[in-house]
């Protein structure tokens, strides 16, 4: 629970994403680099530079920040808040050395969601959600650390602007197929729809 507490508090202090379908999103935190406060080096990962959205820059999600060099962020020490105050579960200890995510395919990051604690995947390599069997294997993994797990989002590869939630019809057969609002359960698994998906 301590545990848990502590990313808590790191976590509500940062701006909640949002995910509603009716607001422009910017949807997202942050990002990381090189000699943050990490407690580990993110290395030759530059995942989240190219994945989450950074307010201060007009940076959306999953398009390449400016400052991405290949030796890490080139304006550190000068970084947006945004950047500053975020880590990936990863590189905040959670997983395993070959989880990172861009050996992985895959970024995990917690954020507290309208009260709510929710574990995001996102994709650094298209498809890579599709290994089913290894994502879940994942969330057990952070389940183990001891973090809550109250709502999985997944975002496919290139995910950005306004979303809503689809539920997953793999583990509740029972649930809407269009966008959903949020159903209040136990460890409910949703998938981000992309903007464009929603208007086609
Ligand atoms: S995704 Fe994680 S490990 Fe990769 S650069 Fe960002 S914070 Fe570091
Ligand atoms: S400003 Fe630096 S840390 Fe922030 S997204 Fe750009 S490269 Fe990454």
């Amino acid at each position: 629970m301590l545990l848990w507490d502590s990313f808590f508090e790191r976590r509500i202090r940062v701006k909640s994403p949002s995910h509603r379908a009716d607001e422009s999103v910017a949807v997202q935190l942050p990002i990381q680099q090189r000699a943050r406060s990490t407690q580990r080096p993110c290395g030759g990962c530059t995942a989240c530079c190219h994945i989450m959205a950074v307010e201060e820059l007009g940076k959306p999600m999953y398009a390449r920040c400016q400052h991405c060099a290949p030796a890490g962020c080139n304006i550190y020490g000068a970084h947006p808040p945004t950047c500053s105050q975020w880590q990936c579960l990863w590189a905040a200890g959670v997983l395993d050395d070959a989880d990172r995510p861009d050996r992985c395919g895959l970024m995990f990051e917690q954020s507290i969601i309208d009260g709510v604690p929710v574990i995001s995947i996102h994709e650094v390599i298209p498809h890579a959600l599709e290994a089913r069997q290894r994502v879940a294997k994942l969330i057990e993994k952070i389940k183990q650390f001891g973090l809550r797990t109250d709502e999985i989002h997944e975002w496919p590869y290139g995910t950005r602007g306004a979303t809503a939630f689809a539920a997953d019809r793999r583990n509740y057969p029972n649930a809407p197929s269009g966008p959903v609002q949020r159903i209040r359960r136990g460890d409910n698994w949703y998938r981000m729809i992309p903007a464009r998906a929603l208007s086609a």
